[in-house]
């Protein structure tokens, strides 16, 4: 077998085990839907830092991380830039923390 270095373009069929592009939708040989099994929506460490940072007082990466109370609460205690705060910090645990970290807590 002659693999390039690099990307392998090929992944295989979740139901019949057959080699086949990644990005084919159908299986050619037997014909199942492929659900990508590496999520396409894997949550983004550093765009939460900066959401924390920049629109934490709105509680903006929460809802991104999918914490929509928490992000209702920020939303609610706006005024007391007790979430602004909260943001700041969260914005340096999101950076201190490696990306499987985060994404074994958020992804
Ligand atoms: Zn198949």
């Amino acid at each position: 077998m002659m693999e390039k270095e690099g990307h392998d373009f090929s992944k295989y069929c979740y139901a019949c085990g057959v080699k086949i592009y990644e990005r084919t939708p159908v299986c050619p040989n037997c014909g199942a839907l492929q659900h990508d099994l590496t999520p396409l929506r894997r949550r983004n460490r550093i765009t939460a830092a900066v959401l924390a940072l920049f629109l934490g007082g709105i509680g903006a990466h929460k809802f991104y991380l999918g914490k929509v109370g928490q992000g209702i609460l920020s939303l609610f205690f706006f005024w007391t830039l007790i979430p602004g705060i909260i943001g700041f910090i969260e914005f340096f645990i999101y950076l201190a923390m490696s990306e499987e970290e985060f994404t074994d807590r958020y992804g």
